[in-house]
């Protein structure tokens, strides 16, 4: 009724009065009450314990009406004050879009070149090992090897700006960076994770390469950058990479060479997890690789191309993936002898083929494999966990996302004496007692105190 003579501003206004209003008329009905029971009973002592009498009288209404009131105005449905802002105390009525500064939702493509001049990732630089070494001198450390065969490694991984366009995708993000810290931790890894679209132009998949450049230039005394999508996870938290294998080459992705020079098949390799060495080789490709990138009529013309020379290539815009591909099998003769393409274990690993398997896996191996018995890592392709559409079914994604999250989530646990009490579980039981000597508790894995390894390594 009020809303409807009033605006509804001051219709709220109105109604806070009015229950303001019943509530002092109660506490005078409950005070005469009072006051009369302690006359009758002859309670009166002194004017201030009667005072205080009263004030807590007073104050005990005040404490009981009080939840109700915050509750009631929680209750009230989102209303906006004069000044534009919320008031609502509600999280699942707030709506997001209402905080973000950005006029435009990042989407837009601002761009800051002339479109008829070639992309570039940046200014040339051609003598990137000659200023890394030097700076490598004058830093002394700062060493790009950890130990004799531990190079320094920075695992890299990042998403969109913004919130996820779906209601879950942002506690998948956080289950996998999660498990992505886990696995650093324990193998001397240092984590970068990035929000920034450092180039409008290269969004997407494509938003990994200027991101990779600046990370290489501004830290010299890395050896490797690690990339790894935000939808790939660790399975295998044991597994350390044969860093010796990889000595002689400066790009290691998971693939096979037949399927790439042979095939020119689009899936020969995946760039969802690779290796990438701080050198000028690195800096040449990345600049070789990136042209097809820019949103818009670039990369929607470049995809056709991948899609006539690849194969099996569905129809759609240029990807990070196809364009490595193409540069591998035009430019062969450039690149390849420096790619190493992994099959020996899951550098990355499609998850279709993994997932349903881990329950055998338990049962017959143990971490530390990192092929398809124990598989290092299980890459969600396709599922786009943060966003509105993906190629495959939510619920078979998200549930074998959260098997795949305690899967490595277990061989965390089984270090501190716990374990999921299935895949499919959130909850945990013990898998041993407590004891008065933790310290003596065996860590099968050996990896509660991963320090000893590294020392016992560079000590070899
Ligand atoms: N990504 C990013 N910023 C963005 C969008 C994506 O850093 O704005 C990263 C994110 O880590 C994501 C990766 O790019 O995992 C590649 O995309 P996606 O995994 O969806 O491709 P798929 O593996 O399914 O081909
Ligand atoms: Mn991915």
């Amino acid at each position: 009724m009020l809303e409807r003579c009033l605006s509804p501003r001051r219709a709220r206004q109105m109604q806070r009065l009015l229950r303001n209003g019943k509530l002092t008329l109660l506490c005078l009905f409950l005070t005469v009450i009072v006051l009369r029971a302690n006359l009758g009973a002859g309670k009166f002592g002194t004017p201030e314990q009667d005072l205080n009498d009263i004030r807590e009288t007073f104050s005990y209404i005040r404490r009981r009406a009080e939840p109700r009131r915050v509750l009631e105005e929680a209750r009230q449905t989102f209303t906006a004050t004069d000044n534009g802002a919320s008031d609502t105390n509600s999280y699942a009525d707030f709506d997001i879009k209402r905080i973000i500064a950005d006029e435009d939702d990042g989407d837009e493509v601002v761009y800051k070149r002339d479109p008829n001049q070639p992309y570039s990732l940046g200014p040339k630089i051609s003598n990137w090992d000659q200023q890394r070494a030097e700076w490598l001198k004058k830093n002394p450390n700062f060493r790009n090897f950890v130990a004799p065969n531990k190079p320094r490694v920075l695992l890299v991984t990042g998403s969109s700006p913004k919130p996820c366009e779906n209601p879950v995708g942002d506690h998948y993000l956080l289950k996998s960076i999660k498990n992505k810290i886990d696995y650093c931790r324990l193998h001397g890894i240092e984590i970068f994770y990035n929000f920034a679209l450092l180039d409008a132009e290269m969004s997407g998949f494509w938003a990994k390469l200027p991101l990779l450049r600046k990370l290489l230039l501004s830290h010299p005394e890395v050896e490797f950058i690690w990339w790894m999508d935000s939808d790939a996870m660790f399975t295998d938290m044991a597994f350390e990479l044969p860093w010796e294998r990889y000595k002689d080459h400066n790009f290691v992705m998971h693939g096979w060479n037949e399927m790439i020079y042979d095939q020119r098949n689009w899936i020969g390799l995946n760039t969802g997890s690779f290796l990438l060495r701080n050198c000028q080789w690195s800096l040449d490709i990345l600049d070789t690789w990136a042209p097809m990138g820019p949103k818009g009529k670039i990369r929607d013309e470049a995809g056709e191309l991948l899609t006539r020379e690849l194969k099996d290539r569905p129809v759609f815009e240029a990807d990070d993936q196809s364009a490595m591909v193409y540069i591998l099998t035009t430019q062969r003769e450039k690149w390849a002898e420096k790619v190493y393409l992994e099959s020996a274990y899951y550098l990355h690993g499609y998850w279709g083929i993994l997932v349903d398997r881990y329950e055998e896996m338990i049962e017959n191996y143990h971490p530390g494999l990192g092929d398809h018995r124990w598989p290092l890592v299980t890459h969600f392709v396709g599922c786009k966990p943060c966003g509105k559409f993906g190629d495959y079914s939510v619920e078979r994604c998200l549930k074998q996302m959260d098997r795949a999250h305690n899967f490595a989530d277990n061989q965390i646990l089984q270090m501190y004496g716990f374990t999921h009490k299935s895949l499919a579980s959130r909850k945990v039981k013990r898998t041993r007692n407590e004891t008065s000597n933790p310290l003596e508790v065996q860590d099968e894995l050996g990896l509660l105190h991963p320090a000893f390894k590294a020392v016992k390594v560079s000590a070899s």
